[in-house]
């Protein structure tokens, strides 16, 4: 994958402006905000979460359910949709065509920072295919890629400054790698009762579901990881216990940040940019 070449990358990152994009799954890998100094150190230029690109798929799938009387099935998580399209073609149109946050985020990068190249870190494989398939991520690296690259670097022990994020905060939305965190922060009240969503982690029940599906089921917010993200296969070896733990301290956290408006994610800067095909 040509895209994956850690060699290729750190040569780029000594000549190249380049842009990191960091889904929340990190928290169960890396520690914040000690990941935007490494990363910096790296010679990153900029440094931006995908939580505002969560944010804004949330929106299209708001405009998706408020349409649409038959089933929907997420597709923030590649994995699963290789498995509808491979072993459930009956299903593929209720495979909704919208951008998973990694690709929304992306679009708003290219927008944001034209000259920069944009790098994503990926908890998997099916993430890494997903991004090496589109022209909105320059390259993609892996978390255990990552943790080595730290490693080789020494940049394991660095001391985090104070830093912040450079662009695109959003605080709910930092549960997205976990299981349910679609439908958790989609805000759905009003659009679909509470009894027609589902959320279904690991790809073993996942396929038990559609093999035996429920009719009442409008929404299906789906992993191929048990855990979701944060079980990602290239994820470290802590418990999905403590990888949870984690992400809701992470979420707590972000809650008491007092985030700038530059550095937060709106509307605005989404402008113009379409995030459903
Ligand atoms: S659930 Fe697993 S396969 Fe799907 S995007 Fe997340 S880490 Fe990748």
């Amino acid at each position: 994958m040509r895209k994956n070449n850690v060699e290729l990358i750190l040569k780029e990152l000594k000549h190249k402006k380049m842009v990191a994009l960091v889904a929340p799954s990190f928290v169960a890998d890396f520690e914040y905000p000690k990941i935007i100094t490494q990363l910096n150190k790296l010679g990153f230029d900029k440094v931006v979460e995908l939580t505002f690109g969560a944010k804004l798929v949330n929106r299209e799938y708001h405009k998706k359910l408020k349409n649409s009387k038959s089933l929907v099935i997420a597709t923030v998580c590649p994995g699963i949709v290789e498995v509808v399209n491979r072993n459930y073609p009956k299903y593929k149109n209720n495979l909704i065509k919208i951008d998973s946050p990694m690709i929304a985020m992306a679009k708003i990068c290219k927008k944001t920072y034209p000259k920069h190249k944009t790098v994503f870190l990926s908890p998997c494989d099916y993430k890494k295919i997903e991004a090496s398939k589109s022209r909105y991520i320059d390259y993609v690296i892996d978390y255990e890629q990552l943790r080595e690259v730290f490693k080789t670097k020494k940049l394991e022990n660095v001391k985090a400054s104070k830093k912040i994020f450079d662009k695109f905060y959003n605080d709910y939305t930092k549960i997205y790698p976990l299981a349910g965190g679609l439908s958790k922060t989609a805000h759905f009240k009003g659009i679909i009762k509470p009894k027609e969503i589902k959320h279904i982690d690991g790809i073993k029940r996942v396929m038990e579901f559609l093999n035996k599906p429920d009719k009442k089921i409008r929404f299906l917010d789906v992993n191929f990881c048990v855990g979701g993200c944060i079980g990602g296969p290239h994820t470290c070896k802590l418990s999905l216990t403590k990888k949870k733990k984690k992400v809701i301290a992470y979420l707590n956290k972000s809650k008491r940040e007092r985030i700038p408006l530059a550095r937060r994610g709106t509307f605005e800067r989404a402008k113009n940019l379409q995030f459903s095909y």
